[in-house]
């Protein structure tokens, strides 16, 4: 069985991601934060179906947390497959009201966490490896609401391409840049807001979890075993470039 770690796993897109992955057979670490309950959930749904996971709180923020999770998963299970690079956080102020604060902690989370579960994980990998990473139509576009969000994002893909290049030919490393994706991240959305979103996306709707699950799931698979060091837009047409 296949081992791949989810960061983020408890909500959102990162628990479209573990469910899809865990229905096709791999055994997934569910990385969270805070919610407990809903990764429980996660797990449970999973497990109900047949699958196999294993819960891991740590704050990606924190190299120790992240490279003790790493060690932990890899103790029990073996060798990892496969890592996704979800968990992120989106604090709207823009540069004015952002606090140096805001503008750390988003990079810590967004941006640091990816490098340190790739860092951590490095001596774990499978030989041949596939690392995803969950970036942002705002690396592009830049945002209304946040620099640091962005910056975050488009950090992200510097990083994937540089390690698409270190890491190969063994192991490959993309990215996913989502749109406007239905999850608690776009909550602040008013139902006015949600209709004009809708209406702006020339594929008339906000995007779904599994949407970017399809696409991790393709990334990870040997039907993308010539894809390395690329962004995929999953964004219903709102920005083609
Ligand atoms: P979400 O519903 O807010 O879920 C965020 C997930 O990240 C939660 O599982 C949360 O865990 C976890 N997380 C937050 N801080 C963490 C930390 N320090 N350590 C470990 N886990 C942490 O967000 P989402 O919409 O699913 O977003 C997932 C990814 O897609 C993010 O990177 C986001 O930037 C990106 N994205 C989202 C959209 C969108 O429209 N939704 C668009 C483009 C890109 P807890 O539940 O434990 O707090």
């Amino acid at each position: 069985m296949k081992n791949i770690i989810i960061t983020g796993a408890s909500r959102g897109i990162g628990r479209a991601i573990a469910i899809r992955l865990a229905r096709e057979g791999y055994r997934v670490a569910i990385n969270y934060y805070r919610n407990d309950e809903a990764a429980k959930d996660v797990l449970r749904l999973i497990e109900q179906e047949g699958g196999s996971g294993e819960l891991y709180q740590a704050d990606v923020s924190r190299y120790e947390e992240v490279e003790a999770m790493v060690k932990k998963f890899y103790s029990a299970y073996g060798k990892i497959y496969g890592l996704v690079a979800n968990a992120g956080i989106y604090i709207r102020r823009n540069i004015r009201e952002m606090s140096i604060e805001d503008w750390k902690r988003t990079m810590d989370v967004n941006l640091n966490g990816a490098f340190y579960l790739v860092k951590a994980s490095l001596p774990y990998l499978e030989h041949h490896a596939s690392i995803v990473f969950i970036s942002s139509q705002l690396a592009f576009r830049g945002s209304p609401s946040s620099v640091a969000y962005s910056a975050s994002k488009a950090g992200l893909l510097g990083l994937m391409r540089s390690l698409a290049i270190q890491l190969a030919p063994d192991i490959r490393v993309n990215a996913i840049a989502p749109g406007t994706i239905d999850t608690d991240m776009i909550s602040n959305y008013t139902e006015e807001e949600r209709r004009k979103r809708e209406r702006e996306i020339p594929l008339g709707r906000i995007g779904s979890p599994e949407d970017i699950a399809n696409v991790v799931s393709f990334l990870l698979s040997e039907d993308s075993s010539y894809i390395t060091g690329a962004t995929i837009d999953v964004n219903g047409g709102f920005y083609i470039h």
